[in-house]
């Protein structure tokens, strides 16, 4: 896969931008401010159909725009897979009412859903932010989580918007029957259609976290040079393998067996039933993936409380590392990566291996404050683009020293 032309109009800080990129990689520098980020934002959004950064998608839309008689923005890509090509175009359009924005989605021309286009353009995106991954609530490794599984498997993307559905739902049930009411029938439907859709989520997650434990812990040793393993390990809220069984007595093999599909389903349902009560009295669905966590372990310490910012860091940029490889070897194409400027908050060795990685990757988009991030032998074969004030100019011959 090969995003080959990337166009924005109106997006944030780009009034106009319409940018050929070649396959492997394109260095862009530029001062603080120019919009570096909002160009591997707009490439996210058409990844992902979501901005990694705002919730609002009013704030992507360029401020004059917005005064305008006309507002609009819009991002398209052009993909090129293997001998097809595919375009994605977002336009963002003033809502009815409430003063907001409303996406249009197309593929190809034909107007489909968000949900369509996400998968089509695989993108793996770094930001020194990402430090959070580790640092942060369960909510940003939940999230990081759904959009790495999202890309892969669209099913899964399905599932998940249906068990959001489904908890909001019961939520809303839950608290109707505090007031009265007989809880039987009306929960053991929503409680069936939790445990579908939230079954397949959690089978998904614990695989997922399986092969991105193997690969992090690889990369983490490489870049730390330590003696402690990484472990990326699975906290679901509620644990698959442990209801009924003998302390002690669960094994890899049937930790495995526990989390498959069928397992899951019955053991959630099972589950949601002993905590009926539990769950009555908060007016709340206490339980399932909604509320699932992803710890990161160096020998048996936590991270998230433990970790020192490097360390956190470091764990974070292994496990997008990781993301990559395991992303490449499921979904059957490399996705494109994107680095936001993380090489300034790097140390040599982490820069360098880093650097390695980039070379290896069929596409990727680096953006930087500083050309001397970079080994000149880097930069020779790198695609070098300058941004000022939303506008982009090829570089011919950096200034490098
Ligand atoms: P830094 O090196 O500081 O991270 P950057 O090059 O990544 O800088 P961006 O985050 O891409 O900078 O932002 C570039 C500019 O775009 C900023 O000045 C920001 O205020 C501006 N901007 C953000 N949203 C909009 C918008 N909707 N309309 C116009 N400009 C915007
Ligand atoms: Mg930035």
């Amino acid at each position: 896969m090969h995003l080959q032309r990337l166009s924005l109009t109106n997006y944030r800080n780009y009034a106009r931008l319409e940018l050929n990129l070649p396959p492997g990689l394109s260095i862009v520098q530029g001062e603080n401010a120019q919009g570096k980020s909002n160009l591997l934002e707009a490439i996210t959004v058409l990844a992902t159909s979501r901005s990694p950064r705002s919730g609002s998608d009013t704030e992507l839309v360029n401020w004059l725009a917005q005064e305008s008689d006309l507002p609009f923005a819009r991002l398209s890509a052009e993909l090129k897979k293997g001998e097809r090509l595919e375009r994605v175009d977002i336009t963002l359009l003033p809502a009815k009412g409430n003063g907001g924005f409303r996406k249009q989605v197309r593929i190809n021309g034909a107007p489909r859903r968000a949900l369509d286009l996400v998968g089509l353009m695989p993108v793996v995106l770094f930001r020194p932010e990402d430090v959070d991954l580790v640092s942060g609530s369960p909510s940003v490794r939940r999230r990081y989580l759904d959009i790495a599984l999202c890309q892969m498997d669209p099913p899964y993307c399905r599932a998940l918007n249906e068990y959001n559905k489904t908890v909001e739902q019961r939520n809303a049930l839950l608290r109707n029957l505090q007031n009265g009411g007989n809880a039987g029938e009306q929960l053991r439907f929503w409680d069936d259609k939790l445990a579908e859709t939230g079954s397949l989520i959690i089978a998904q997650r614990y695989r997922l976290i399986k092969d991105l434990d193997a690969e992090a812990s690889l990369r983490h040793l490489d870049l730390s040079g330590g003696y402690e393993r990484l472990k990326l390990r699975y906290e679901p809220s509620f644990d698959p393998a442990q209801p009924g069984r003998n302390s002690g007595g669960v094994t890899r093999a049937n930790r495995d067996e526990s989390f498959a599909v069928a397992a899951v389903r019955a053991t959630f349902l099972a589950y949601l039933l002993a905590n009926r009560r539990r769950d009555l009295a908060a007016g709340m669905t206490l339980s399932g993936p909604h509320r699932d966590d992803l710890g990161f372990y160096l020998g048996e310490h936590n991270l998230r409380s433990f970790g020192s910012r490097g360390q956190q860091r470091t764990a974070a940029l292994a496990s997008k590392m990781a993301e990559v490889v395991v992303m490449t070897a499921t979904a059957g194409v490399a996705p494109l990566l994107l680095l936001d400027d993380v090489m300034s908050e790097l140390d040599a060795k982490r820069r360098a291996m880093l650097q390695d990685a980039l070379t290896t990757a069929p596409q990727a988009i680096v953006t930087t404050t500083d050309w001397h991030h970079f080994s000149p032998e880097l930069l020779a074969t790198a695609q070098r683009l300058h941004v000022h004030q939303g506008r982009m100019d090829e570089v011919i011959e950096p200034e490098v020293g």
